[in-house]
């Protein structure tokens, strides 16, 4: 909790509304519907539609080392949910926070039938620069600081 007071005052409030989501398990996860069968939005994963892979989900882990969170090997749960203390320290918080809101929303526009493109990174990057539209010019030199288009 105490990572989302520091937060709030730092990002767009539809990023801390998804990263409190997930802190509650409130995504909207195909599993947590009641859906059956369903799939990783991501990966593509029998039966992963749920927050406890998403957060392990290999899209997700790459994605946190292209924008410089972490090493991809160091990668852990924690730093999804912005508790892991040697990935929250300075900006990495609210980086971390921008990518949990851009995963949020990209995986429901795909669970709504949005097709995955083959060049994932850059139609993540739309929903990262969509998650602090309007926002703080702090937040779009981090953005663009950290982004990493290999
Ligand atoms: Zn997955």
């Amino acid at each position: 909790m105490r990572s989302v007071r520091e937060l709030s005052s730092n990002v767009p409030p539809r990023v801390t509304h998804a990263v409190l989501r997930a802190c509650y398990h409130g995504w909207p996860c195909r599993s947590r519907c009641g859906v059956l069968r369903h799939r990783c939005p991501l990966c593509n994963g029998e039966q992963y539609d749920n927050l406890n892979h998403i957060m392990r989900c290999s899209f997700v882990r790459q994605t946190f080392a292209r924008y410089k969170v972490c090493p991809l090997a160091e990668y852990r749960p924690e730093v999804f949910m912005l508790c892991d203390f040697r990935y929250t320290r300075n900006q990495n918080i609210v980086m971390s926070a921008i990518l949990v809101a851009a995963f949020y929303k990209y995986l429901n526009k795909r669970r709504h039938g949005m097709p995955q493109s083959r060049n994932f990174a850059k139609q993540f990057d739309q929903y990262v620069d969509d998650a602090i539209r309007g926002h703080s010019n702090f937040c779009y030199d981090l953005v663009i600081q950290r982004r990493s288009t290999t």
